[in-house]
């Protein structure tokens, strides 16, 4: 297991810059993810890990060792990518065993024993016989998770490996891949744009966009405490105002004319701009100390709640309610339940 650092690296293709000075360390045995909309650099970054790419500028280092001119085959990575890549005249046994192809068996063992091994791993035992074509899609990834794990890889790189699948089945494997990781205690590095997988799957996540790194942190503080707008507005829902600080004391904010009072230990003064962030579900019908009059537009209907949308003095305001709700109401936030932006000190 090592420790896998990037400092200053940035990849240019041309005039596209796809990763700008990016500096992270992820820590060995960490579960560690990179999210962002399309395009904005994660599968970039998982090829220089794997040295499929070199950098434009800056360093990979994997255990403290620089990888500058390693070959994918000699760096000790894993990768499973998005479209299983199985061999279809393999099967699951041979797939399984085509990634011992560069490497003996870790431990020593023979490649039939290895290869019954990963498959009891990934919950596939007795069906090394079967064709790719015989399985299911959680399957199939499942087996290409099994062949990327075969040399005992020091770090495995995870590149959108569950979204081919349906819902259900993606939370599934997604409890067996954390599992399987928790189990191995591997280097880890996930790609997804699914922010809620991101939060659902990792010990820590970067927010990726536009080839730059935002925030860093663990899930509940991203989601919690996002450091920037991007953040705020990427991960979850999120109702973001902007407003003055007009008071101490308590603390308080004007947002055009409505004053909300803001948490203490904000560290603000009289005059600043800040950016609030409300989540819906900090937003209750009837309470709070804070109180917004709100037109009830649409109503969505979630299962276990309901998501209001509503307008709010020409705004679009985002509640989470236990009962829907119609016509004008008052809205609710506690300080507690606020998070604040571009603060000094933030
Ligand atoms: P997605 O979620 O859509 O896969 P991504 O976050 O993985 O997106 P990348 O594939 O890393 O994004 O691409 C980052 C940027 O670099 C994009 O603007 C992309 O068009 C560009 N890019 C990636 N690979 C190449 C390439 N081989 N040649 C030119 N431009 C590229």
């Amino acid at each position: 297991m090592v420790e896998v650092t990037l400092e200053g690296v940035s990849k240019a293709y041309g005039t596209t810059d796809a990763l700008v000075d990016v500096s992270l360390e992820i820590r060995d045995g960490e579960f560690f993810t990179l999210v962002g909309p399309s395009g904005c650099g994660k599968t970039t970054t998982l090829r220089l890990l794997a040295g499929f790419e070199e950098p434009t500028a800056g360093t990979i280092r994997f255990g403290g060792d620089d990888v500058a001119g390693v070959p994918p085959e000699d760096r000790d990575v894993g990768i499973v990518f998005q479209n299983y890549a199985l061999f279809p005249t393999m099967t699951v046994a041979e797939n399984v065993a085509y990634g011992l192809r560069f490497r003996e068996p870790p431990g020593g063992g023979s490649t039939e024993d290895r290869v019954s091994e990963l498959l009891d791993l990934v919950d596939l035992t007795g069906m090394g016989d079967r064709d790719p074509d015989a399985l299911s899609g959680g399957q199939r990834q499942r087996v290409a998770l099994a062949r990327a794990l075969a040399p005992g890889p020091s770090v495995l790189l995870l590149d959108e490996p569950m979204s081919a699948l349906d819902a259900r089945l993606r939370e599934r494997l997604r409890v067996q891949v954390t599992e399987i990781q928790e189990t191995l205690d591997i280097t880890t590095v996930y790609v997804t744009h699914d922010q809620a997988e991101a939060l659902a799957i990792s010990d820590r996540v970067a927010v990726v966009n536009d080839g730059r790194i935002e925030q860093v942190a663990d899930p509940e503080t991203v989601y919690r405490q996002p450091a920037t707008r991007f953040v705020a507005g990427f991960v979850g829902d999120n109702n973001l105002l902007d407003g003055e600080i007009v008071g101490r004391d308590p603390l308080t904010v004007a947002v055009d004319g409505q004053r909300l009072v803001l948490p203490a230990g904000v560290d603000a003064a009289v005059g600043d701009r800040v950016t609030v962030c409300l989540r819906p579900e900090a937003l209750s019908v009837g309470g709070g100390p804070s109180r917004f009059e709100v037109e009830v537009e649409h109503v969505e209907f979630l299962g276990d709640a309901y998501r209001l949308h509503c307008t709010w003095q020409g705004r679009s305001l985002l509640v989470k309610s236990g009962s829907p709700a119609s016509g004008t109401v008052t809205v609710g936030v506690e300080p507690g339940a606020i998070h604040v932006l571009d603060a000094a000190g933030d």
